[in-house]
């Protein structure tokens, strides 16, 4: 059987913090808040794949409330549902994924990206999309005072 899952997330950008998305830091001046290191387009795809197996959301499994998740990388979320889905006998097909933020330029650090995610779902990044795009300035995504990112993940459970 094949299954598909959605994932979308939103963190606010601010002064102190490190840029993580995708598992890799990028060059800027400010970073996303949050209680891991808030990386907005790990935790979309994680929302996808636990969406497409039918299970909670990322909050459930790895709440903001548990000091264990206090600034870890997010790629640990992306290896434990990994674990989650070899039980439920759900293979990944792929993860397609957008992030939308005006700055930095996220193009030079997308294969790095795949690369982290890859390694994490153990798949190939052949099987990992990530596109980006600008909110053409408008919104807050346009005035900088966010990133999102929107994901959606195929299984195919046995
Ligand atoms: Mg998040």
């Amino acid at each position: 059987m094949n299954r598909v899952g959605i994932g979308y997330d939103v963190h606010q950008l601010v002064a102190g913090r490190k840029l993580i998305l995708g598992g890799v830091e990028l060059p800027h001046d400010r970073g996303l808040d949050g209680h891991s290191d808030a990386d907005a387009l790990i935790h979309a795809i994680a929302d996808a794949l636990l969406g497409a197996a039918g299970l909670e959301d990322i909050g459930c499994y790895f709440p903001n409330t548990d000091p264990r998740w206090k600034d870890q990388p997010s790629r640990v979320f992306l290896e434990h549902i990994r674990a989650l889905l070899d039980r439920q006998r759900a293979k990944i097909i792929n993860v397609d994924a957008t992030l939308v933020c005006e700055a930095p330029k996220i193009k030079p650090h997308l294969l790095a990206m795949k690369a982290v995610i890859a390694e994490a779902l153990m798949v190939t990044t052949a099987q990992i999309g990530i596109k980006a795009t600008t909110n053409e300035t408008m919104g807050f995504v346009g005035r900088r005072e966010g990133i999102c990112a929107l994901a959606v993940a195929s299984l195919e459970i046995s």
